[in-house]
């Protein structure tokens, strides 16, 4: 039996600013069959394309991708904002609504040629997952696909990762 995902997935409105509908998937987190089914879906998607590491970003994007990563057996690695991690990094700079912002990761969190699947819960405009994208192959890995919980397909994220193996569990 699969579950409905969309059902531990609550609307909303009006945050973070007016005029957007939040996806809070806290529920879906916090409910064990859920989040076993989330993963799994996950899974059964990244498994053939035979990553070698999973790349989150904070802070959402750290507790799918940590248990996406355990459940396939491979690596995680974290995308952070600029000043949080310690050590030698290398940046992407992202376009928002309005300015900029950037995320970091270490130098040596990617060998050439590694395999690396980007994975947020919610694919929205596509700027977040474009610039893991960009951080990967800064460092020579190769983008073994992007992966989301939530498509917000009216924002058309997926055409910022034209070219790239995309997929989605949920689209709204
Ligand atoms: P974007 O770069 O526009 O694709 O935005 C994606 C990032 O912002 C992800 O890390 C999401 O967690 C977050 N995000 C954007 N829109 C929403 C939304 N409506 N509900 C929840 N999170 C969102």
């Amino acid at each position: 039996m699969s579950l409905d995902l969309r059902e531990r997935i609550l609307d909303v409105p009006n945050f973070p600013s007016e005029g957007i509908v939040f996806k809070d998937v806290m529920p879906l987190l916090a409910d064990r069959e859920y989040l076993m089914e989330t993963i799994r879906l996950l899974a059964d998607w990244a498994r053939p394309r035979e990553p070698d590491l999973i790349l989150g970003a904070e802070a959402r994007g750290f507790i799918f991708g940590g248990a996406l990563a355990y459940e396939l057996e491979i690596g995680f690695i974290a995308a952070r904002k600029p000043g949080k991690l310690p050590r030698e990094t290398v940046e992407a700079t992202y376009a928002l609504e309005y300015g900029t912002d950037s995320l970091q990761i270490h130098r040596d969190a990617v060998s050439p040629g590694a395999r690396v699947i980007v994975l947020d819960d919610v694919l929205a405009t596509g700027g977040t997952a474009k610039a893991k994208v960009d951080l990967v192959e800064q460092l020579g890995g190769v983008v073994a696909g992007a992966l989301f919980v939530i498509e917000l397909t009216f924002l058309s994220g997926r055409n910022r990762l034209e070219g790239y193996d995309v997929h989605s569990l949920i689209q709204y």
